[in-house]
């Protein structure tokens, strides 16, 4: 807790009822809570071990408040209206925890990036996981139109490794046109896929591949605001939707919003630190039905970490916990505060304003 600290009680007053919400009901206690949490504001920034959407280092910011501390990371490129959600996660993280779980461990996947065949075989035969997240249409096999064969190389390799009671989904990041991801899903069908997941970069385009593949589709990129997920279903665009707890405006607010949509829900990371990986795994532990393994295996594309106690699986899961963020780990990757002051400052005029 920050010496800075006004004190806030545990458990917010609901702001919409239904289950309890994090910000206040109006826009300027909102404000007046989010400037006390930013007082205590501590940035990191931590190195990669892969190059990840184009960033080499994790950057972001831990709020200390009454319940804990809460993770605002949001992508350099997203402005303060967006970024307004992701602060609605550290805030509910930091004053309210999470409500209570329904499970107490969570399956995850391994992901497997556009690497050899021998190499995906190893990372898979090596997790500890019986689900594999397999990256395809990647640049690194030289782009949708090309990679077809390498996909398929690399699937088998999976499937090998796994074995046939293995589960295999395959990611394009967006990166297929329809005929290309008809194509691609048709051979690489023969594996045994449960699911393809963010196929085509559109709804329009998801909604005709469906109509043309017998593989589920899931929904990753076309969600990034609580109202998406509804939208995938209107246009008949994907069987699944991947949730991500700070995008959505936190645990409380991704879950009115898989209760919305009523698809089946797959729990992913933003490539957190262990502090906001704990809001993923309070999503996916206090979701009513879990049928998929999580998207929450990420820990390890950092080098270091906020804990001395990882969110890291173990025989392809990770226990629903929340590790104590510790201050000397934090100090080991302490950078400026002052752009992350300013920038949850900027978010927060926009609290409520989902
Ligand atoms: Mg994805």
């Amino acid at each position: 807790m920050s010496p800075g600290w006004q004190g806030v009680p545990p458990d917010q007053p609901s702001a919409a009822g239904g289950g309890g919400g994090v910000v206040p009901p109006d826009q300027h206690s909102a404000t007046a809570l989010a400037d006390e949490l930013i007082g205590g504001l501590r940035a990191f920034a931590i190195p990669m071990r892969t190059r990840f959407r184009g960033i080499t280092v994790r950057e972001g910011a831990l709020l200390p408040g009454p319940a804990g501390w809460g993770e605002f990371s949001p992508f350099p490129e997203y402005g303060p209206a967006e970024c307004a959600r992701w602060l609605a996660c550290a805030m509910e993280a930091a004053t309210a925890g999470w409500p209570d779980p329904v499970r107490d461990r969570v399956a995850v996947n391994v992901t497997v990036p556009a690497v050899p065949p021998a190499r995906a075989h190893a990372l898979v035969a090596a997790s500890g996981c019986a689900t594999a997240k397999v990256k395809v249409a990647d640049a690194a096999d030289g782009g949708p139109a090309a990679s077809l064969p390498a996909d398929i190389a690399r699937v088998e390799a999976v499937r090998d490794a796994l074995g046939p009671a293995g589960r295999i989904r395959v990611d394009a990041n967006g990166g297929w046109d329809v005929p290309a991801a008809e194509r691609a899903l048709r051979a690489l069908g023969r594996f045994g896929l449960e699911y393809a997941e963010q196929p085509c970069p559109d709804l329009a385009s998801l909604a005709e591949l469906r109509t043309r593949v017998d593989v589920p589709l899931a929904a990753d990129e076309s969600i990034r605001r609580a109202s998406d997920p509804l939208a995938v279903r209107a246009a008949g665009a994907a069987d699944i939707v991947v949730l991500k707890a700070q995008p959505l405006g936190g645990v409380r607010a991704a879950l009115r919003v898989a209760e919305a949509c009523g698809l089946p829900v797959v729990v992913s990371s933003a490539i957190e630190t262990s502090a906001g990986l704990a809001a993923g795994v309070a999503l996916a532990a206090a979701l009513p039905e879990l049928p998929y393994a999580c998207g929450l295996a990420t820990m390890s594309l950092l080098t270091g970490d906020v804990t001395a106690d990882p969110l890291a699986p173990l025989a392809g899961a990770l226990p629903v916990r929340r590790p104590p963020v510790d201050p000397q780990r934090l100090a080991a990757f302490e950078a400026d505060p002052g752009p992350w002051r300013a920038r949850a400052r900027a978010a927060a005029r926009f609290l409520g304003h989902r």
